[in-house]
C-alpha cells in the first residue's frame, strides 16, 4: 500500500507507543479486575493506575471517573443520568450525534423538553440564547461540547458554566476532542459531568470515561445492567488492557502537551495559510481565535470533498458530509453555522497530531493543491479561480458532485 499522510486525528489518533507498551503485558496475562486472586488483583492494580493517570490529565480524582466503551457511551450515560422524566434538556446544534441523537431519543422516551440552541457563523454558541433558555423553573440540564470535532471551535465553558449554574441547572460537556490536546483542569473548570475518549489522544479505540463530580447526588441510572463493576454505574468486565493503554496515553499526552500543542499549531497554520494562498475561493470555517490548535476545516468552493479525497488517496482526511443509504447528508455542523449545502459538501477537515511532521504537511499541501485544481478543472468550476478570493467565511459557487454509497458516520 502507498504511504499515507495521516491528517485525520479527530477521527482517531494513532496509538501512542507508550499505550502499546502498557497494553501488551496486560493482554498476555489473564486477570479479571473483579477477581480476588493474584492475577485479578494485578488487573485491578492496572485499572487503578490508569484511573489515576486519566484523573491527573483532567484534574479530577480517580474516584470521579467511570470507565466506558468510549465517548458515545459516556455521553449516553451522562444524559441518561442527568435527565429526569418531564425535565428539560438544552444542547446545541453543533453537537456530535452522540449527544444530539441521545438527546432526541431521551426527549421521545422520557417526555423531556428538548431545546437545541443555534450557533453563529463562527460556530460559537449564542450565550444570550442559553441565558434565555434557562429562564424557567423546571429542572434543566445543559450539554455543550468543549471542542467541535469538525471545526475545532472551542466553547467558552467557563461562561457557559456560570450561566448554567446561576440558573440552578447542571452542566455536561462532551470533551472528546479537547482532552489531551489542550489543558483541562476540572478543579478549576466548573462542569458537573464530562465525557472523554482514549482513541482521540493516542489510547486504544473502545475505551472512554465519564467524569461525574463528587457530591452531585444524581440517581444511579446505569445504561448497562449486570455486575457491580464501576460502583454499579457500569456493569461488565473491564477492558483492562484497553484501560491500561488509555492511562499510559493520558500520561504521555499530559507530559508532552505543553510542547505538542504549539508545535502542531505551527504545522496547522502552515497548511492552512499555504492552501489559502495557493487556491482561490477557499475559506476556513470556525472562530479563528478560538479553535483547537491542530484542526482546520476548509471549504474549497467548486470542489466536492469526496472527489478531492478520491483524487489524493495519499492523504487521509475527513469530508464535511456523511452518507446514509446512498443519499449525501451535509454536515449538520456546517449547516448550523450558516453554510450552504454546496459549501458543506466542498469542505475538508484536516486534523493533525503528535506524530505529524513538517514533511507530512509539505506533501499534503502539494497533494491538496493538485487535487482541488484537478477536480475544479474536471467539473468546469475552475473559472471561479479567476479573481476569486480566499479567506475566512468565503462564498460558494454551485457544484455538482458524484454520488457515494455507505453508512452514516460522524467521526
Ligand atoms: N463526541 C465527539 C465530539 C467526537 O468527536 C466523537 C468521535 N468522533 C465522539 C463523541 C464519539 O466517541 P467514541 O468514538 O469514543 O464513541
Amino acid at each position: 500500500m502507498e504511504p499515507v499522510v495521516y491528517l485525520d486525528y479527530n477521527a482517531t489518533a494513532p496509538l501512542r507507543p507508550e499505550a502499546l507498551d502498557a497494553m501488551l503485558p496486560v493482554l498476555r496475562s489473564a486477570g479479571n479486575a473483579a477477581s480476588p486472586h493474584v492475577p485479578g488483583r494485578a488487573a485491578a492494580t492496572s485499572v487503578a493506575a490508569a484511573r489515576r493517570q486519566i484523573g491527573s490529565l483532567i484534574g479530577c480524582s480517580a474516584g470521579e471517573l467511570v470507565f466506558t466503551s468510549g465517548a458515545t457511551e459516556a455521553n449516553n450515560m451522562a444524559l441518561g443520568v442527568m435527565t429526569a422524566p418531564g425535565g428539560r434538556l438544552i444542547t446545541s446544534a453543533a453537537e456530535h450525534p452522540a449527544v444530539l441523537e441521545t438527546a432526541r431519543a431521551l426527549a421521545h422516551e422520557r417526555d423531556i423538553e428538548l431545546m437545541v440552541l443555534p450557533v453563529d457563523r463562527d460556530g460559537l454558541l449564542e450565550l444570550e440564547a442559553l441565558r434565555q433558555a434557562l429562564e424557567t423553573r423546571r429542572p434543566t440540564v445543559v450539554s455543550i461540547m468543549a471542542a467541535n470535532n469538525e471545526t475545532g471551535v472551542l466553547s467558552d465553558l467557563d461562561a457557559i458554566a456560570v450561566i448554567t449554574h446561576s440558573a440552578g441547572a447542571i452542566l455536561h460537556s462532551d470533551a472528546t476532542q479537547l482532552v489531551g490536546k489542550l489543558p483541562v483542569d476540572l478543579s478549576a473548570l466548573d462542569v458537573d459531568l464530562l465525557s472523554l475518549s482514549a482513541h482521540k489522544f493516542g489510547g486504544p479505540q473502545g475505551v472512554g470515561a465519564l467524569f461525574m463530580r463528587r457530591g452531585l447526588g444524581l440517581p444511579q441510572r446505569p445504561l448497562l445492567h449486570g455486575g457491580e463493576q464501576e460502583g454499579g454505574w457500569r456493569a461488565g468486565t473491564l477492558n483492562v488492557a484497553g484501560i491500561a493503554g488509555a492511562g499510559a496515553a493520558a500520561s504521555a499526552a499530559q507530559a508532552k502537551l505543553a510542547a505538542e500543542a504549539p508545535r502542531v499549531k505551527v504545522l496547522r497554520d502552515l497548511l492552512e495559510d499555504s492552501l489559502l494562498s495557493r487556491l482561490a475561493c477557499t475559506s476556513v470555517n470556525g472562530a479563528m481565535g478560538q479553535r483547537l490548535p491542530h484542526v482546520c476545516s476548509i471549504t474549497f468552493t467548486g470542489a466536492p470533498a469526496d472527489a478531492v479525497m478520491a483524487a489524493m488517496p495519499g492523504v487521509a482526511v475527513s469530508d464535511g458530509s456523511a452518507c446514509s443509504a446512498g443519499t449525501l447528508v451535509p454536515s449538520h455542523v456546517l449547516l448550523a453555522m450558516g453554510r450552504s449545502r454546496d459549501e458543506a459538501d466542498s469542505t475538508i477537515r484536516f486534523s493533525l497530531g503528535y506524530a505529524t511532521e513538517e514533511s507530512d504537511i509539505e506533501l499534503a499541501i502539494e497533494a491538496v493543491t493538485a487535487a482541488v485544481t484537478q477536480v475544479r478543472g474536471m467539473l468546469g468550476t475552475a473559472g471561479i479561480q479567476d479573481g476569486g478570493v480566499s479567506g475566512i467565511g468565503g462564498t460558494a459557487a454551485a457544484t455538482q458532485r458524484p454520488g457515494r454509497a455507505g453508512a452514516i458516520a460522524h467521526v
